[in-house]
């Protein structure tokens, strides 16, 4: 057992391990043990298999081995290559998310399934895409802003409309690198055209191409998916909660809703709430039906609904071992194969629910968008009906579940931060209390912590310790995706978590009322970061690049996240990667990524797979850019609250 104590900071996770070896059920663990010791020439990113003369493998060392594939590509044109192909995919996933988001919008009507939740999201984002408001039905409304949206996937001439949010100074970076991005899917066929055997060879410019597709992800479609869900599903507020496999209910119909999309996912969570659904789960001997959302599904319908979170993306093979699980309900991305024989081991029935994700023997019940709340239904029926088989000899739910504060979009941490703005000084609904104790030093900087889970990592341990290590030092932390549900296991998004903060971070989070670390959401939700990161600077009157703000992916593993630390580094701010990725086998595009890029974009990588150096690179980092930020906004910048600055009545408040 002394492996398996290896692979999570969680106790119970490690039990549920146990579990599956005494039952013979095979988990990821035990695929990882069986996959032995990776290919090196995989891990260095150093095979190509682009073209039907190879697949060729060049040597990662400079002058040993064979330097070029068949075709003459080195190893600097093949690690860029898979690299930029990495983005492309990363970046479809999101795009195409997207995509379904905002045709769920153009079906939208007052007496559908769809409706509009956030009037004012919509009629600002009209307003901003000028399309004429006045006098016209909300819904119309609506339609048109959709239409905008989907032409912003293929329209022929211009940039994405959501580069203008930008400040000033990133968008004239952008321009002078040529790496504005025109149309979502056309950035995606060009990247996969410009990567064919034989089309672009020079390592640079793939990496540029690269970060303009990852762009049209950023600032393209994840902006989208995360706009367009407010406005349909409500802009998220803070909500209680509660997470870990401990929310699982031994008396109810338990549903796991795994995957993406919260087109589904908004209408399960309805379907749940009807009281013949419900009478129907009491009909079958169960108490209620308890919704438990895992990945970034699950991330979606917290942040609007408060459902419970089980777990994040380790979790999903965990869950089902627990023998209460009566079904899996998954859309697309991030959906583990192995849910099919695993949940064969138990009651569990695996339903997917998108032609886009069809899983080899799982129960496929296609998800009708036109006929939504009956067709979610119809899904959480055949949950219902599976409670009777229930197997009570194999039953085990953990005891652990953190209590969680959630549901910190942009909207909601400006209205925290309206608490703390004398309003007879200043207007409300601005970042300036952000700004200014960023600026004083009451919070050194801010980190976003982000990203899946690795087997190269002991689960969640290095999300937890980077997060413990930054509040401690005064550096608030915002996250999203299965980072954000790691911080919510261990009670980091709770506003008792603010005992482990530095004195600074501490008075900031009693005064404006938050958690150390804000749950912003779900992985397209790192737009709302960009958007953060965006409008701070705008009001300090710089570039994103020249706050003391950071990324950090310490557990990745897709291409999503790959797609997302390019757009991140390409909108000015320094990623960290506690996954070192398929790069290593070419020293040029290493020096690249964690050099040269910063005087392209002004930010560049950083990569270490331990979290305490990967930390205390961060917190160096961000200190080398406040005496920056220092030097440029001509102020002095000390650690805390200045007397001079006490006098300055929005700070006062804080102090
Ligand atoms: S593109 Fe070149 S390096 Fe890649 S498989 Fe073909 S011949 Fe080999
Ligand atoms: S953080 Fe990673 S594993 Fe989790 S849902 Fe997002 S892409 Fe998937």
């Amino acid at each position: 057992m002394s492996e398996t104590k290896m692979v999570s900071l969680d106790e119970m996770d490690e039990q549920l391990i146990q579990k599956a070896e005494a039952e013979g059920v095979e988990t990821m663990w035990d695929r990882k043990k069986a996959m032995k010791a990776p290919c090196g020439f995989g891990e260095k990113g150093v095979c190509c298999r682009i073209c039907a003369m190879g697949p060729c493998r060049v040597s990662p060392v400079e002058g040993k081995g064979a330097q070029r594939g068949i075709c003459g590509a080195t190893a600097d044109t093949i690690v860029a290559r898979n690299l930029a192909r990495m983005i492309a995919a990363g970046t479809s996933a999101h795009s195409d998310h997207a995509r379904d988001i905002a045709h769920v919008m153009h079906m939208a009507s007052r007496d559908g399934n769809y409706t509009i939740k956030d009037e004012r999201k919509l009629l600002s984002l009209a307003e901003e895409w000028e399309v004429n408001t006045e006098g016209r039905d909300i819904y119309d409304v609506a339609h048109e802003v959709a239409e905008i949206a989907l032409n912003e996937f293929g329209k022929p001439f211009g940039t994405l409309k959501f580069l203008e949010r930008a400040p000033e100074p990133r968008k004239k970076i952008w321009r002078e690198l040529d790496i504005e991005p025109r149309a979502i899917d056309r950035e995606i066929a060009t990247i996969m055209h410009s990567t064919h055997m034989g089309c672009t060879s020079d390592a640079e410019s793939l990496l540029k191409i690269g970060m303009r597709t990852a762009l049209a992800d950023g600032w393209g479609g994840s902006m989208i998916g995360t706009v367009f869900s407010d406005i349909l599903f409500g802009t998220p507020v803070p909500r209680e909660t509660e997470a870990n496999l401990g929310v699982l209910e031994e008396k109810q119909v338990n549903i796991i809703l795994h995957g993406h999309e919260p087109s589904l996912s908004e209408m399960i969570v309805m379907a749940a709430q009807d009281p013949q659904i419900i009478k129907l789960a009491e009909e079958v001997g169960a108490e209620g039906i308890n919704l438990a959302g895992m990945c970034c599904t699950g991330n979606e319908v917290t942040m609007r609904h408060g459902v419970k979170i089980a777990g994040n993306f380790f979790q999903q093979e965990l869950a089902v071992l627990t023998g209460v699980i009566e079904a899996v309900i998954v859309d697309v991305q991030c959906i583990f194969p192995s849910l099919t024989p695993i949940t064969d081991c138990y009651h569990t029935k695996f339903i997917t629910t998108s032609p886009k994700a069809k899983i080899t023997g799982a129960t496929h019940i296609e998800f009708n968008e036109e006929k939504a709340l009956e067709s979610a239904k119809s899904i959480v029926r055949e949950a219902i009906e599976n409670f009777k088989n229930r197997k009570k000899e194999k039953v085990f739910i953990p005891q652990t579940k953190n209590q969680a504060t959630l549901g910190y979009s942009v909207e909601a941490i400006i209205k925290q931060l309206d608490r703390v703005v004398n309003s007879n000084i200043d207007p409300q609904g601005t970042v300036k209390p952000l700004a200014d104790v960023i600026k004083a030093g009451v919070l050194r900087g801010a980190a976003g912590i982000v990203g899946c889970n690795n087997p190269k990592v002991k689960h969640d341990y290095s999300h937890i310790e980077i997060m413990k290590k930054l509040i401690a030092n005064d550096v608030i932390v915002v996250t999203t995706g299965c980072a954000a549900q790691a911080a919510a296991k261990a009670g980091l998004t709770s506003k008792d978590a603010a005992k482990l903060a530095g004195k600074g971070l501490q008075a900031v989070c009693e005064l404006v009322d938050i958690p150390p670390v804000l749950h912003m959401g779900s992985c397209v939700d790192i737009s709302r970061i960009l958007t953060l990161v965006g409008e701070t600077a705008k009001h300090m009157g710089v570039d994103n690049c020249d706050l003391p703000v950071v990324g950090v992916a310490p557990e990745w593993m897709s291409e999503k996240a790959v797609a997302i630390a390019n757009y991140v580094i390409a909108s000015g701010i320094d990623v960290f990667l506690g996954v070192e990725p398929p790069v290593m086998g070419s020293a040029a595009v290493v020096d690249m990524l964690t050099n040269k890029l910063e005087e392209m974009t002004g930010a560049k990588f950083f990569i270490d797979t331990d979290p305490h150096k990967l930390s205390a690179m961060m917190l160096d980092r961000i200190e080398e850019k406040r005496a920056k930020l220092e030097a440029r906004l001509g102020k002095e910048i000390e650690y805390g609250i200045t007397r001079a600055e006490e006098e300055e009545e929005g700070v006062k408040e804080l102090a």
